[in-house]
């Protein structure tokens, strides 16, 4: 599928114009959008990590707090 890096938009074969380009902005076309599915899965797998040390840090702290009050 065509995809236009300029306007970070995907289009489909019937949208490309006569030379090929980008029909909104005439810029070259990528056969194909670099999908970093790796990269969304890093995303995913950080915010569920910072939140899992989130939450052991907040259990660590009521811990300690009840230890020391
Ligand atoms: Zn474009």
């Amino acid at each position: 599928m065509p995809w236009c890096e300029q306007c970070d938009l995907v289009l489909e074969d019937e949208e490309v114009d006569e030379e090929g380009g980008c029909p909104s902005c005439g810029g070259p076309l990528a056969e194909h959008r670099p999908s970093p599915w790796y990269f969304k899965f890093m995303v995913v797998a950080t915010v569920i990590y910072l939140g899992y040390r989130a939450y052991q840090g907040i259990t660590w702290v009521v811990h300690h707090a009840h230890l020391h009050l």
